[in-house]
Order: C-alpha cells, then structure tokens, then sequence
C-alpha cells in the first residue's frame, strides 16, 4: 500500500521571494544585493541563468542593482544612489510595513528595540531607518535595554512567534511602558503554524537551506513533536530509504526559500520507496 504523504498547508516560497526572483528573471543579467535567498540550490539556478548575488557594491558590473525582498540598509541604497546606479527594489511590502511600524512608535517618543538577528540583512535594513535601535537576538541581549524606559518593539519578520511572546514578558518586567507590534509576516505564521502536521505523522522530512534560519526553526518545531523522525534536507539526495521503515504517514514541510520543484523531487523519492521500504 502506498504511504500517505502529506504536505503542511503552507510551505515553500513565501510570495514575497517569489516576486523577488521573478523580477530577477525577467531581467538579461542582474547582479542582487545581499542574500535573495538561503537556499544553495536555488542560487546556483539563478547564476546558471546570468543572476548573480553580490555582498559588496564593487562586485556590481552593471548601471543596476536589484534589492532582495529582505529589504536593505539604507545606507547603502544612499551609496548606490551616488553611483547612480538604478535600483530594482523587490522588498517585500512585509517589510516595508515594519519600517512605518518603527517609525510610528518613534513618533509616540518610544526607544525602538529590534528583536531579530542583527546580522541578518533585513535587520540590518530596518536598524539603519531608526534612530537609536537596540537589537535584541539572545535573551541576555534584553540587558542593554534600560531599566525603566519607554519602549516600542517590532521583530524581524521570520522570528519564531514564541519568541516574541517571550521577549516582549521580559522586557515588560524591566521596561516602565513596553508597546509592542509583532511584525512576523502572515506567510510565517502559517508556515510555523502548519509544522503542527508533525504531531499527526510518524516521520516529517523539513526541506530547505542548511543556511536557512526559518527551515531550521521549521525543523525544531517538528522536532517537539518527534525527536527522533524529523530530518532537514536540502534536497532528494540525501533522503535515506531505511528512514521510512515501518512509518506509514510521512509529513513535509519546507522553509520560505524552498523552490517547488525540490519539494516535488523529495516527493517522488519517498513514492519510489513504496516498493523497497516495507510500510
Ligand atoms: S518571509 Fe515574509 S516578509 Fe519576508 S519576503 Fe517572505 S512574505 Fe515578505
């Protein structure tokens, strides 16, 4: 009898990436600033077809540029500005809608804190738009922000819904007033949501990017659930027959950078199973 394979309800490209490579598709060649994607696959794709992502303006060999859905520092759009370069902005309205979050907190004379990593371009991105921020990633980073003050939180828009939660009851005991906007994107609330599945299967395979923060945030959620039967891949290749063993439901999920046709090839791997592996 063939497994049942089922897919989490939201997986995959989230429409903002999607937009993104779209539009870098449309162009002959384009250099795209800062990381489009964390998916190594969908990268090598793009520069086969004459997309290449650059990290530094000196390796842009074109009069334009193409900015990622993540969005980037403002500082550095100012730079492009100056080399006259054109600038194909793909950032996500998500995005954008976390910058005027900031700012409307500022306006009610609020110290910005920016719960996310501060590495992460799209951090970066919304920091170098306020005036003083205060980026928190690890708990102990909540000590920078002073006892006592006024404070208007926003997060990075692929934070785990958890954390924020978390964050936000902490600083609430330190800080005098704590308004916070929890700006996670819709599209990661319904990915994170739809990782429940994992409590109704007996394996759950999570496909994405090893350097894909969201995929692994993905794989621990399923991992609450079953420690030992969830397994993070990037692509069919890695998937091991003997992993479905006497596992009759098998649960996929993948990242917001996963293409669709790496969650296909997974798919059909597993189907091919249905033969070899006993049930
Ligand atoms: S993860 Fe959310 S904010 Fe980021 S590009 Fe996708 S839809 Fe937009």
């Amino acid at each position: 009898m063939p497994r049942e394979i089922q897919i989490a309800n939201a997986a995959g490209f989230c429409f903002g990436v999607k937009k993104a490579i779209q539009k870098a598709e449309t162009m002959d060649r384009a250099f795209i600033f800062g990381s489009l994607i964390h998916n190594p696959q969908e990268v090598a794709r793009l520069a086969s077809l004459n997309k290449k992502i650059v990290h530094s303006l000196e390796d842009v060999e074109d009069n334009r540029v193409v900015i990622t859905a993540h969005g980037l520092d403002i500082n550095v759009i100012g730079r492009m500005k100056e080399r006259n370069l054109e600038i194909i902005d793909t950032t996500c309205p998500l995005v954008t809608k976390i910058y005027n979050e900031g700012h409307k907190l500022e306006a009610q004379g609020l110290q910005i804190v920016i719960i996310g990593d501060p590495k992460h371009v799209e951090v970066k991105g919304i920091a170098s738009r306020m005036k003083n921020p205060i980026i928190v990633y690890h708990e102990e980073d909540i000590q920078n922000v002073p006892e006592g003050s006024r404070i208007g939180v926003v997060c990075q828009s692929t934070l785990l819904m958890e954390k924020f939660d978390r964050f936000v009851g902490v600083m609430k005991a330190r800080c005098a007033e704590v308004v916070p906007v929890n700006t996670i994107c819709k599209p990661t609330k319904d990915r994170q949501t739809a990782a429940a599945l994992s409590k109704t299967m007996q394996i759950m395979i999570v496909i994405g990017g090893r350097n894909s923060s969201n995929t692994h945030k993905l794989a621990d959620t399923c991992k609450m659930n079953l420690p030992n039967d969830t397994y993070h891949i990037e692509t069919a290749g890695e998937l091991d027959p003997k992993w479905f063993e006497g596992k009759n439901k098998v649960g996929i999920t993948a990242g917001a950078s996963t293409p669709d046709y790496l969650i296909e090839e997974v798919i059909s791997k597993i189907r091919s199973y249905d033969e070899l592996v006993p049930a």
